[in-house]
């Protein structure tokens, strides 16, 4: 069988513990076998990170810019005792943090639906879209302990040395103080990324905050959204008959519970963090849910939107046998192929992306799943397979 050919490569970011596993397996038994398969590579593993004092991930980040889309497995974000359990040089901080930072992106995520996997919430019925805003807020912050009495003030020194400040307390006692900031042009290209998202998607956009209570902060946002809208969207919505509305984030909560779904949610960095972990859970699983950064500069990075799986590495470390969903990784290899498809005009390597996830919700449908879906399907007399048997089971329906 002749294999697809690809002209420019994907940027391929490599992860850690039981992702890494599954990464193999996907590439080895899911595309190489399809696919002449080409990518860039770079080890995000956290080995590699700490040995090159983390270098490698801004220049996978980079080597994103250059070439516009990646796929990344999922990574271990350090701790205290991750740097015990690695012998780490210092706590690095976490890759998706610093991609999402040089790109400057928003963070798409959607359940991907199969029968016999039914939401929990009834009335939905078709995907519900996050669209996370993937800059600042308390993902950049800066605290400090305040030990004890005295003032902490937000102070601004403007390049010709004038000051604002502000009063944020004065401590009485011992406490503490967290400073965040946004900045325009990134929240802006959060609206157009949104907005643009909406357009190419066909559906509406919903954006929540809390400027009632944080009236310069927060309500920054909602103007930024409005006046983006109605410059440069308001035309094209109403053309394509879909619609954007703002209101309050609690009244976007109650809101989405009680919708059918089919719509995009945009959401602040935390919100969007919180957020999509209910809405992937409520639908099913984490496992279950696409995830793609988009930067305004036109770069797409693919990724699954669940941790590393440790306790199930732990498993496969000690020669047990582990069930882990493999879904979101799969996709996150169909997406980015799909996407550099759709850029270099390659129709086959498209059609082969749609076929690879076809072949996965075939497989789940016919009721061969891992045990995290097993354990909640619809479907009578489900197989729990292992995470290798699920692989397996994708590749046979793969084979012409
Ligand atoms: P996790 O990897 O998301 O897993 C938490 C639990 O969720 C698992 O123990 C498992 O439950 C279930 N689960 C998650 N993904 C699954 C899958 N694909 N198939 C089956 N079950 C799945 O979170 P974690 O174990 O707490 O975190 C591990 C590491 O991931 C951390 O070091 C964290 O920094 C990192 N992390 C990375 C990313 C990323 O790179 N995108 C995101 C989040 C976390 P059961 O054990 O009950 O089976
Ligand atoms: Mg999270």
């Amino acid at each position: 069988m002749e294999k697809i050919a690809m002209t420019t490569p994907l940027v391929e970011m490599d992860g850690d513990e039981m992702t890494r596993v599954i990464w193999q397996m996907v590439k080895d038994q899911l595309v190489r076998p399809f696919v002449d398969l080409k990518t860039e590579y770079y080890d995000l593993g956290l080995e590699m990170r700490d040995a090159t004092d983390d270098a490698v991930t801004t220049e996978s980040a980079r080597a994103t810019m250059r070439l516009g889309v990646a796929v990344k497995c999922a990574t271990i974000t350090p701790n205290a005792a991750r740097v015990e359990e690695y012998g780490l040089k210092q706590m690095w901080k976490s890759p998706n943090g610093t991609i999402r930072a040089l790109l400057d992106g928003t963070v798409f995520r959607a359940p991907i639906m199969v029968g016999g996997i039914e939401p929990y919430v009834r009335t939905w019925k078709r995907p519900i879209t996050l669209a996370r805003h993937a800059y600042g807020d308390i993902y950049r912050n800066v605290e400090l302990r305040v030990p004890g009495p005295g003032k902490v003030e937000l102070v601004h020194t403007a390049s010709d040395g004038s000051e604002t400040r502000t009063l944020v307390h004065d401590f009485t006692d011992a406490g503490i103080v967290q400073g965040i900031h946004n900045l325009d042009r990134s929240i802006a290209s959060f609206a157009r990324a949104s907005m643009g998202f909406a357009l190419d998607t066909h559906q509406d956009l919903w954006f929540g905050a809390k400027d009632t209570i944080s009236k310069t902060y927060d309500h920054r946002f909602k103007d930024i959204f409005q006046e983006i809208y109605d410059g440069e969207y308001r035309e094209r919505f109403d053309e394509a008959g879909i619609s954007y509305f703002y209101t309050l984030i609690d009244d976007v909560v109650a809101r989405v519970i009680r919708s059918e779904g089919g719509f995009i949610w945009a959401c602040k960095n935390y919100d969007g963090d919180v957020m999509s972990d209910m809405v992937s859970t409520a639908f099913g699983s984490l496992a279950m849910m696409t995830s793609v950064l988009v930067s305004p500069d036109g770069a797409w990075e693919y990724e699954a939107a669940h941790g590393t799986v440790q306790r199930h590495y732990y498993k496969h470390l000690a020669g047990e046998e582990t069930s882990t969903n493999s879904v979101a990784t799969i996709f996150a290899w169909s997406g980015a192929l799909r996407k550099r498809a759709e850029l270099d005009g390659l129709d086959d390597l498209a059609a082969f992306s749609d076929r690879l996830e076809q072949a996965v919700i075939d497989t789940i449908e016919a009721g061969e799943m891992t045990g995290d879906l097993a354990a909640i399907t619809t479907l009578e007399d489900p197989q729990r397979l292992s995470t290798q048997e699920f692989i397996a089971a994708v590749a046979s329906r793969l084979q012409p």
